[in-house]
């Protein structure tokens, strides 16, 4: 599915575009890799001690994160208790975040475990949350097969930061 973000697809083509997997290999290992100070251009919205939160940089809807464990897993039965617990709490405190900015009517939250299950990156586990809205299946994604988000990603993730900060989560 192609992503539209009029008006701004000019600003998505020249600097919004994610980056190619570094180091490591992993991008979900090498942005966490970098220094803090890269947070903001890396998308991570929250470090935690043993999982962070990042943006989507393909998001199904404005709002769209992901909340992962640091370590390179690729399956829920390997996660320690303290990274399945502080998942969930970092989720639980995300859908929180998100429902303060965009009020949503629901979320869809989950993981694809595995490329077979339509995991994009397969090797290291991860799990989507993203808000949902009345209606937001409509015409555009079904018939034009276009998706058109309101806002860009830097956007969203200084709504999300600057809330994160207001109410000292
Ligand atoms: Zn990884």
């Amino acid at each position: 599915m192609e992503r539209l973000y009029a008006p701004w697809r000019l600003n998505y083509i020249t600097g919004g575009a994610p980056k190619k997997a570094g180091p490591t290999g992993c991008i979900f290992c090498d942005r966490p890799a970098e220094v803090e100070e890269k947070d903001a251009e890396n998308y991570i919205v929250r470090r935690g001690a043993v999982c962070y939160i990042i943006l989507n940089a393909f998001p199904y809807n404005s709002g769209h994160v992901m909340v992962l464990p640091y370590r390179h897993i690729a399956s829920p039965t390997e996660l320690t208790a303290e990274e399945g617990c502080e998942m969930m709490q970092l989720t639980a405190a995300m859908t929180d975040v998100l429902t303060g900015i965009y009020r949503p009517d629901g979320f869809n939250i989950g993981m694809n475990v595995g490329a077979a299950a339509g995991a994009g990156i397969a090797a290291h586990l991860h799990m989507h949350i993203v808000p949902r809205w009345n209606g937001d299946t409509n015409f555009m994604p079904v018939i034009g097969d276009v998706k058109v988000l309101p806002e860009t990603l830097p956007q969203t993730y200084e709504k999300i930061v600057r809330y994160f900060e207001q109410n000292g989560q």
